[in-house]
């Protein structure tokens, strides 16, 4: 640094970032160019207002940052525009002092700011767009109330049928031609839909469907509840189904010691495109009696490993409040199960099957053990005002909300329309839990797979940008959850050091390790107790 410090300043007071902004404001300049008044007029009132504010950071940060621009925009230095240099370093020195964090004006001026834009720029594409590449159901609100009335007119359909699950399962759209009826299709699609709906069924519930936005040809509410030639064109060799290798017993699903699922219905609200339960789509519903409930729950009695059980299906929410009641009732008996999950879609189908009866039911068990509730929204377009307040009142009466996504081509696939759903998950009382690569097993659903590539792309875009607990776990199902993130371990070095691999920025980060040699050596409190 060439700028020779007079008078009382005390040079070890700056830190590196004000030594490294001073250097930025006296570096030599090729192509001064003439300053422009107003410019010189802020700064020296900054300054002023610095030198006589004794408790305020801001005016120097002001001051320091207009000499910044100054400099960047003309090539000035401050004297070049008649301010003193060691006034300069009185105040930087005066804001380190004033700031409870000894943060010096440097710290803000040449690093933090700049960061903060750099920061602000990874989202603006984001803040700027989102509302057209990945409109909400709240975004939509207009258009889906038009549509509603469009499918209670041409359904002949009473609110009164429209507020109930019961409603919305009998009026419930099975076919091609009605689908066409509510809402423009192509014929060649309707044509399509007839084709395969006698091997998958469709059910789609007239509030589902009022989430179609006419003219969207990809639709990603028609993507997920229409049947369409793929699924029967789609070629390859079918899986077994998840549950033929991984049940102990009657209705249960058992891959981990501890924490199994009860399969309580196949019954779905709808049968949903990419089902790794497909082969249940092609089924007749059921419901089991309790004689095999009895069964399975035998199963869990006499298995005291088991801490956590999933009553699941099919969707739970299909069985009546009363079955729902009798086998939380059931599972907080057993001293060995600690806690209970129940797994629904309905509430993104019906949100009208969110009744009081249901609440308080789940009330009065999560007061005996916890209850979670485990459900799948995949875009935001399933992000309703009904949604969001079927699950504001889920939250008040379980011990947590989780999402399972399934990442699925035109539904979810790009950065924006993930980053929205994080979010707005979170802005409804959910927190986004595992995002699941769309399986394999079946291709008939072929056509819906994104590559694992695009999806860890996502899922570490998220990283940095949007709140921690917001951004969900990747996973593969393939005879168990396996985990796809990316490692950001860029390199592990000679000796253990590794190097770190920042997600949102790609600037490496040296993260010296702990050593083996280090870990294997008694513990510090070992000592007092050696004799
Ligand atoms: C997903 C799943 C579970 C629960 O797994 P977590 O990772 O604990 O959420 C348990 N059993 C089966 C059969 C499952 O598919
Ligand atoms: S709600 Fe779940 S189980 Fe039912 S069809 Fe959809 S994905 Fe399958």
């Amino acid at each position: 640094m060439d700028c020779a410090v007079t008078g009382d300043v005390d040079l070890t007071k700056l830190d590196k970032f004000d030594v490294n902004l001073f250097e930025l404001l006296y570096a030599p300049s090729e192509n001064k160019t003439k300053v422009d008044l107003k410019d010189i007029d802020e700064a020296k009132e900054w300054l002023e207002v610095s030198k006589t504010s004794n408790k305020l950071t801001n005016p120097m940060v002001q001051l320091f940052d207009k000499l910044k621009t100054i400099k960047e925009n003309y090539g000035a230095s401050p004297e070049d525009i008649g301010i003193d240099k060691d006034e300069l370093y009185l105040m930087a020195i005066k804001h380190k002092n004033i700031d409870e964090h000894s943060v010096s004006v440097g710290g803000r001026v040449y690093s933090a700011l700049p960061i903060a834009q750099t920061a602000n720029e990874r989202v603006q594409d984001y803040i700027d767009n989102h509302v057209k590449d990945a409109p909400s159901g709240f975004d939509l609100q207009e258009q889906i109330a038009k549509n509603r009335k469009k499918i209670q007119e041409k359904l002949n359909m009473p609110d009164e049928a429209w507020d109930t699950y019961a409603g919305q399962i009998k009026y419930a759209i099975t076919s091609g031609e009605q689908l066409a009826e509510i809402i423009d299709i192509p014929q060649s699609l309707i044509d399509d839909i007839q084709r395969v709906v006698g091997v998958f069924r469709m059910r789609i519930s007239p509030y589902y469907a009022s989430l179609i936005i006419p003219g969207e040809v990809n639709d990603p509410i028609l993507i997920q509840s229409v049947p369409t030639g793929d699924m029967v064109d789609n070629r390859g060799i079918n899986i077994e189904p998840v549950a033929s290798d991984h049940s102990p017993a009657r209705l249960i699903d058992q891959f981990y010691p501890r924490v199994l699922t009860i399969k309580a219905t196949n019954m779905c609200a709808m049968f949903c495109t990419y089902c790794l339960r497909l082969d249940h789509i092609s089924d007749k519903d059921w419901v089991s009696s309790k004689n095999t409930y009895e069964e399975a729950l035998n199963y869990i009695r006499g298995n005291t490993a088991v801490r956590d059980v999933l009553i699941t299906g099919g969707d739970a929410l299909a069985l009546s409040n009363k079955r729902l009641e009798y086998l939380f009732e059931e599972l907080d008996k057993i001293p060995h199960v600690k806690i209970k999950r129940i797994g629904s879609r309905i509430p993104i189908m019906t949100p009208q099957r969110i009744d009081d009866q249901f609440l308080e039911i789940c009330a009065k068990s999560n007061a005996i053990k916890p209850l979670r509730f485990v459900t799948q929204i995949n875009t935001v377009q399933e992000i309703t005002p009904e949604v969001h307040d079927a699950f504001k009142r889920l939250s008040k009466v379980t011990s947590a909300i989780l999402n399972q996504a399934v990442l699925l081509r035109g539904v979810n696939d790009t950065q924006n329309k993930m980053w929205k759903l994080s979010e707005l998950l979170q802005e409804s009382y959910i927190r986004p839990y595992y995002l699941f690569n769309c399986s394999f097993r079946n291709p008939e659903f072929g056509h819906l797979r994104v590559p694992i590539s695009i999806g860890r792309e996502l899922v570490e875009s998220m990283y940095g940008n949007i709140a921690g607990d917001a951004i969900p776990r990747y996973l593969a199902t393939a005879g168990g959850k396996i985990p796809l993130h990316r490692d950001n371990v860029a390199q592990i070095n000679e000796g253990g050091d590794y190097i770190l691999r920042k997600p949102w920025s790609g600037e490496e980060v040296p993260y010296p390790d702990m050593s083996m040699e280090e870990y294997n050596k008694p513990q510090s409190f070992d000592k007092y107790i050696q004799e």
